[in-house]
């Protein structure tokens, strides 16, 4: 073996203002690099009860099953459905977007028998339309996408929605992975049952571990079951023994992404939510304004577009890959294409977390000028 083949690692400095993962404030660097500690360590658990108050700050909720899943988005999306479907539930799934196509697949998995209402990409439901399908079937849940980041789109009247789910009996799963941490997501005020995020989107952490948040009559669901939660690692009738007062082992938390979260998660709390909002919110105008001078109008119509993700339309004269090609290669600066029926049609540009700052925006927008 001739190790010299291996050389150091030597990542280019990326603005990264795609779909995720964003950029990384330097103290969550640091602290990933913090010794590491025992997973049982009182020192830990000590960690591990900071990262559950911090996320109960962001969540905006007394939720006490408020954890990080070990693993990224996916896994908690996964956690949100597996843990409250048994075989044969009728689930119902708002799709407006991939990530809606994708709760679709992963219920099915479960052998949830899986009804959908679809709305074009790029546009969101009307609350009635939901309230109007749920009373269809007898569903166990509904679940939809908040802020769809294939799309830029952000679903309103969440509150509305979860009233005429609970009035029909039906749990709300709701996917906040492009919104956590960067619009108001207010899961108790909203009566949100079940809600995953992701660390990598507008809580800055790098990938690894994902925010779940679980109300009580989602638990009380979950201790009804009639059959075994059907995946071993994100059973949260053992996971929650785990992050409670038992502290009876299930799997190693990961200690490291852990000590990321709790840093990620203190630059918010430090920050304040609102203020946090208001970032995001300004700096995304900034970008639409240059995008609109640009000739690259965002899809998404201003009351429900996204702070966090926007999708320019491009004119037949840009050229997708060589425009995006050229951003990378020449300015370091990253953004994503569109996919699905939006494919060389938009462009998906991130503004999450650390990634939105002014000079990032007017960087982007001065290095997409020189190109086009
Ligand atoms: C990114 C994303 C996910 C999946 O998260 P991963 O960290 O990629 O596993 C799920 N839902 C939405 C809306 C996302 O943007």
């Amino acid at each position: 073996m001739d190790a010299t083949r291996y050389t150091d690692l030597n990542t280019a400095q990326r603005t990264l203002l795609g779909p995720g993962p964003s950029m990384v404030h330097p103290r969550v660097l640091r602290a990933m690099a913090t010794p590491l500690i025992g997973h049982l360590d009182p020192q830990f658990i000590a960690v591990m009860n900071e990262v559950q108050e911090l996320l109960r700050y962001v969540f905006q909720t007394e939720n006490e099953l408020t954890i990080p899943v070990s693993g990224t988005g996916s896994a908690s999306m996964e956690a949100a459905l597996v843990n409250f479907i048994e075989p044969g539930d009728r689930v119902l799934v708002a799709v407006n977007g991939y990530f809606g196509e994708r709760l679709c697949d992963m219920a099915g998995r479960y052998g949830a028998e899986v009804d959908r209402i679809d709305r074009p990409w790029g546009e969101v439901f009307d609350p009635q339309e939901i309230a109007d399908a749920l009373k269809k079937n007898n569903y166990k849940l509904l679940a939809l996408v908040h802020a769809e980041t294939s799309t830029g789109a952000r679903q309103p009247d969440i509150a509305t929605i979860a009233k005429a789910a609970h009035e029909e009996g039906a749990l709300v799963v709701l996917d906040t992975v492009t919104s956590l941490g960067g619009l108001p997501v207010k899961i108790d005020e909203w009566n949100v049952d079940v809600a995953y995020s992701g660390a990598q989107k507008c809580l800055s952490v790098p990938p690894g571990v994902s925010p779940l948040t679980i109300s009580e009559r989602a638990r009380t669901s979950l201790r009804e079951r009639k059959s075994q939660v059907a995946n071993w690692y994100l059973d949260l009738t053992m996971v929650e023994k785990y992050w409670g007062d038992a502290r009876t082992y299930h799997h190693t938390a990961p200690v490291s992404m852990n000590f990321a979260l709790r840093e990620g998660l203190r630059l918010i709390a430090e920050e304040g939510l609102e203020a946090r909002f208001e970032r995001h919110q300004a700096n995304a105008e900034m970008l639409w304004a240059g995008l609109e001078e640009l000739d690259l109008p965002p899809l998404v119509p201003k009351e429900y577009r996204l702070p966090s993700l926007t999708t320019p339309q491009l004119s037949p004269s840009v050229d997708d890959a060589v425009v995006r090609g050229r951003l990378l290669n020449e300015y370091n600066i990253e953004i994503a294409g569109g996919f699905g029926p939006l494919a060389g049609k938009v462009w998906r540009i991130g503004l999450m977390g650390f990634s939105s700052r002014k000079e990032n925006v007017l960087t982007l927008l001065a290095a997409l000028k020189e190109v086009l």
